[in-house]
């Protein structure tokens, strides 16, 4: 499996000389499985590079979306993803739940309004997968879902590819919300357990809270607590906040690589930036 990440910033593009290392698109990752299908998680901004990557090549088909919930980082990018003015493009949509389901048959960016393209003249065929459950098939790999802790609700996944590879994309998610827990932080340790690379929101350093306590996403440290305990070969921090520029990302890799050397020794832990790949070995 190969991941790479085209965008890894949290709730507002943040373009300009200070996050110019890591980058300011928000969130979009792009999963190769082993048979070469192509998953890709969220539709922020960054998945407008990686429409225009495909664009080189023979589009994948059909190109497999999930999408974790609807806030615009997460969607924003859609109409600026070029496989969509293709007549013979063919995007199939996959959720879990019958409220994904149907927030995703609402279209909202595609309704006259907001985009000045309606989803009815969209060249491309688009289409909503059937609800099947707990479990999707997606190529070489099965998907399976987890409900995070964020305002109106957001889905992790977990994918297991037939080689082993797997990978567990859990953004955004608050570890410790200030109100009622959907999902504990060992449930979600189990969820991700032995996982190839976990990748998580990390949005917020202690000097963030408590102001932005019950926003919907995490402290540094206890996602390190949550690799640590899930023995997550590989962390991934994601969803950076808009105020943090390349050096305070910088320190945050640093610090968390010490925090690892002495706590979690088999755990790499990485800091998401644009352009970044890692593949992730089978068993
Ligand atoms: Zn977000
Ligand atoms: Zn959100």
């Amino acid at each position: 499996m190969r991941v790479t990440f085209h965008g890894v910033r949290g709730s507002v593009p943040t373009p300009g000389p200070t996050t110019v290392r890591y980058g300011g698109n928000t969130v979009c990752v792009e999963v190769r499985l082993a048979d070469d299908t192509l998953i890709i998680l969220d539709a922020g901004t960054g998945i407008r590079k990686l429409g225009n990557q495909l664009m080189q090549g023979p589009l994948p088909d059909p190109i497999h979306l999930l999408v974790t919930h609807g806030h615009w980082d997460h969607i924003i990018g859609a109409p600026f993803f070029a496989p969509i003015w293709r007549k013979d493009a063919h995007l199939l949509f996959h959720a879990f739940t019958q409220l994904a389901h149907e927030r995703f048959g609402k279209r909202v960016l595609f309704d006259g309004e907001h985009f000045p393209v309606r989803a009815a003249d969209i060249p491309a065929t688009v289409e909503r997968a059937p609800l099947v459950g707990e479990l999707i098939r997606i190529g070489s790999a099965q998907v399976t879902r987890i409900p995070l802790n964020h305002p109106g609700g957001a889905d992790g996944f977990r994918i297991d590819d037939a080689d082993g590879a797997s990978l567990c994309y859990l953004t955004d998610n608050e570890l410790s919300p200030p109100g009622p827990v959907t999902t504990t932080l060992g449930e979600l340790a189990r969820f991700a357990h032995g996982t190839g690379l976990l990748i998580h929101d990390a949005q917020y350093l202690p000097s963030d809270l408590p102001h932005k306590h019950g926003w919907g996403h995490s402290l540094i440290d206890e996602v390190l607590v949550l690799g640590k305990t899930a023995e997550a070969r590989v962390l991934a921090l994601h969803h950076h906040d808009p105020d943090r520029d390349d050096a305070g990302l910088d320190r945050i890799a640093a610090d968390a690589a010490a925090w690892a050397i002495a706590h979690a020794p088999e755990m790499r832990v990485v800091v998401a930036a644009e352009g970044l790949s890692l593949d992730i070995p089978g068993k």
